[in-house]
């Protein structure tokens, strides 16, 4: 059998970013303000600080304004409200993401249910969730809505397709199963509990692997011919004489590129999808909060 095609989520996520810019410039013209994303980080989790980084080139890149809120790690809950207060308040600002994980002492919950749904575009705001789970327009996860986007481009119409999702997560595993489902896919989630997970998955037409775990999804658990959304982002212990080890997937990738049709590299499969689909959010909620129609086709 040949071997799989590549998901090009890289490519994918450029062209959207290229779009989500036309439409940014447009809408600085007719608002006579650039759409604004504010980006909150408490600490200096070395991660957290790259991921923010890169949000803020990404929304420079769009034509988009960011307002950057670095916060020590002993910031109490009372001052990140207020500050959250503060950015639902602004009307220069259209989306407010607060970088997760935060520190301890900070009930996650309670900060993200602080945030105006509105301006929620990570989509983590439970309004958000609850709108998802009854198939009203909201804000969704940025990770899951670029995972439906690759699918839909791949294989057009879903429809009766078998797909397992490994993971339940409120980011990736159950938005991803919402969006297939409303996408008229057959869904099994499956977890770390699930009984018999390579047969599970061996059912799936479309298998999105979002667990955490390197490689643990082998070859032969694919179906021949199915289409593999590999979430996973895991970095391995450095090899003798490197730095750095390799980043891999859920997925044992070289596997699963003899048996399945499609396949999402790691990296440059669907991770770049996450920053160019946050985009596309805060472009949609400045139409919205702009009391303008959102463009068509993003
Ligand atoms: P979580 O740790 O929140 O969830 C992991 C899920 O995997 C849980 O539901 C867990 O099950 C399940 N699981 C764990 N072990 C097993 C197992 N042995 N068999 C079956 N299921 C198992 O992770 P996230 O959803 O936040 O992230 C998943 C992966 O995706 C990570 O690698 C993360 O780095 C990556 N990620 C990538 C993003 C991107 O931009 N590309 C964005 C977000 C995440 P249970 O519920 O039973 O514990």
């Amino acid at each position: 059998m040949a071997e799989a095609a590549l998901i090009d989520g890289k490519a994918f996520a450029q062209a959207l970013r290229a779009r989500v810019g036309e439409y940014a410039a447009a809408f600085a013209h007719q608002a006579g303000r650039r759409p604004g994303l504010a980006v909150v980080l408490v600490g200096d989790d070395p991660a957290s600080q790259v991921y923010v980084g890169a949000k803020g080139k990404a929304c420079a890149a769009a034509g988009m304004a960011s307002f950057e809120h670095r916060l020590p790690a002993d910031t109490s809950e009372a001052a990140l409200l207020s500050l959250i207060e503060r950015l639902n308040q602004d009307e220069a600002v259209d989306g407010i993401l607060v970088q997760l994980p935060l520190p301890g002492q900070l009930d996650e919950q309670a900060i993200i249910a602080a945030i105006n749904p509105d301006k929620d575009v990570d989509g983590f705001h439970i309004i958000n969730a609850g709108r998802l789970a009854v198939g009203q327009t909201g804000f969704v996860p940025c990770t899951p809505l670029g995972c439906i986007m690759l699918l839909k481009d791949r294989l057009g119409d879903l429809s009766g397709l078998e797909a397992v999702v490994i993971g339940r997560s409120n980011i990736v595993g159950k938005p991803m199963a919402q969006l297939l489902t409303e996408a008229n896919a057959t869904v099994t989630i499956a977890h770390s509990r699930t009984r018999n997970l390579p047969e599970v998955v061996r059912r799936a037409d479309i298998v999105v692997a979002a667990v955490g775990r390197p490689e643990m999804v082998r070859g032969d658990w694919i179906k021949p011919g199915a289409t593999v959304i590999d979430v996973g982002i895991n970095r391995l212990p450095p090899e003798p004489g490197k730095d750095r080890g390799r980043l891999v997937g859920d997925v044992a990738f070289a596997e699963a590129l003899e048996v399945a049709g499609a396949i999402t590299p790691v990296p440059g499969g669907v991770g770049p999808m996450t920053i160019a689909v946050l985009l596309r959010n805060t472009l949609i909620a400045a139409y919205a909060h702009a009391g303008m129609p959102a463009p068509e086709g993003l």
